[in-house]
């Protein structure tokens, strides 16, 4: 790949402000792209800067990304930029580890809203814009427990599962305007997600892993850059397990 191949692209990621968003965001500005830098903490101003700084584009969309009115801004700010428009789905929590039977509704209710309706609400927004332009790449972070699902981890696994149907969906629907929708299943990544972890409970993780190490963010990373370029011009309604085996 050439070293300006995303030139010219405007490319929003959710959750940028740190772990796999961030390197995300800045390995896609580092090609060339305007990185729309879009978290619910300031953190994303700090991303910001490290782009700008080391000679890239990029801007700041700070907010809630489950708000709609959120969503319609972050996407104006996008589209205000100019280019062609692309975007990565990657911002999630996963804060409760309950039985199903113990999960509440408030628990429920927020799993799904960030994880499944704000990806689905930004790729509503974007899809008129992209099908003007006659392409576009989005990309999905769903995870390993979208796939084979996580015990205490209902809500997460759901939501997660329905993020792989939703880029399927799209695949099929967009693809005949040049829209591809794919999705990643990252394994058990080295991020601030895993603080509700033990220690033992990492080292079983990893031992469960055949590569036998936890994922970076930059082993995500690539792989959404890859998804997100044209050299993956032919890959739709994919799920990309990056996850050293766990699977
Ligand atoms: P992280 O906690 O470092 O990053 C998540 C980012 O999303 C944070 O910067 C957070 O502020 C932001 N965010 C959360 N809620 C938001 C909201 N409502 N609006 C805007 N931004 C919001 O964790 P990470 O590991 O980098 O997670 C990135 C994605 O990867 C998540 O979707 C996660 O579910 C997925 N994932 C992570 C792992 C892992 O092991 N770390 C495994 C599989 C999937």
């Amino acid at each position: 790949m050439s070293l300006q191949d995303f030139a010219g692209q405007t490319i929003i990621v959710t959750g940028a402000g740190s772990g796999i968003g961030r390197v995300t965001a800045l390995r896609l500005a580092e090609r060339g792209a305007h990185v729309i830098v879009a978290d619910i903490s300031d953190s994303a101003e700090d991303v910001v800067k490290e782009i700008t700084d080391a000679g890239g584009q990029a801007s700041a969309a700070v907010g809630d990304i489950s708000d709609q009115q959120v969503v319609d801004d972050v996407v104006a700010q996008a589209v205000d930029t100019g280019g062609r428009l692309g975007l990565v789905n990657n911002a999630g929590i996963m804060d409760k580890f309950d039985g199903a039977a113990e999960t509440e509704d408030a628990v429920w209710e927020r799993c799904l809203r960030i994880n499944l309706t704000a990806p689905f609400l930004l790729t509503r927004a974007v899809l008129p814009h992209m099908q003007r332009q006659g392409a576009g790449s989005i990309v999905m972070v769903s995870s390993i427990w979208g796939l084979r699902g996580a015990a205490c981890e209902a809500a997460y696994s759901a939501s997660k599962a329905g993020l792989t149907g939703l880029c399927q969906a799209l695949a099929r629907e967009a693809g005949p305007c040049g829209i591809r929708a794919n999705a990643l299943a990252p394994g058990v990544i080295d991020t601030d997600m895993l603080s509700g972890y033990t220690p033992d409970e990492l080292n079983e993780l990893r031992r469960a892993t055949p590569l036998g190490r936890l994922g970076t963010p930059q082993d995500v990373a690539a792989a959404a850059y890859f998804l997100c370029s044209d050299e993956a011009s032919f890959i739709t309604g994919q799920v990309l397990a990056v996850d050293g085996g766990y699977l």
